[in-house]
């Protein structure tokens, strides 16, 4: 059951929820412009968005057959209030967990799950 904070976040970033399979299929993500302070949210559809990212290939044997060593998603953000861009690099482990970020033009405030 959706908790009352969680409704005004589905009514705040404008997303319906999926049901809430705990798979969090996408990322809700929060940066603040540099120039002018305008918060500006995403939705990083982690399927369609993310880049699978794969290790040198040390062993040739190997680097066909091997997973995704982790994912890369570059974004760019605009706000409405300036020109100024904003761009967004996340990186990801194998369980699509983050595990570093960078910012350029801007400061990420937020990730949160999201169905
Ligand atoms: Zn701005």
């Amino acid at each position: 059951m959706a908790t009352f904070l969680e409704r005004l976040q589905e009514i705040f970033w404008g997303e319906e929820s999926a049901g809430g399979n705990g798979m969090a299929p996408a990322l809700r993500v929060k940066v603040e412009c540099d120039q002018c302070g305008e918060m500006i949210c995403t939705r990083i559809e982690k399927v369609y968005e993310l880049q699978e990212q794969f290790a040198p290939p040390e062993d040739e044997e190997n680097s066909h057959s091997s997973p995704a060593s982790g994912y890369l998603l570059t974004k760019e953000l605009l706000g409405t209030e300036c020109p100024n861009l904003i761009c967004l690099t996340m990186h990801f482990d194998a369980d699509k967990e983050l595990t570093e970020h960078s910012v350029e033009g801007g400061k990420l405030v937020e990730v949160q799950d999201s169905d």
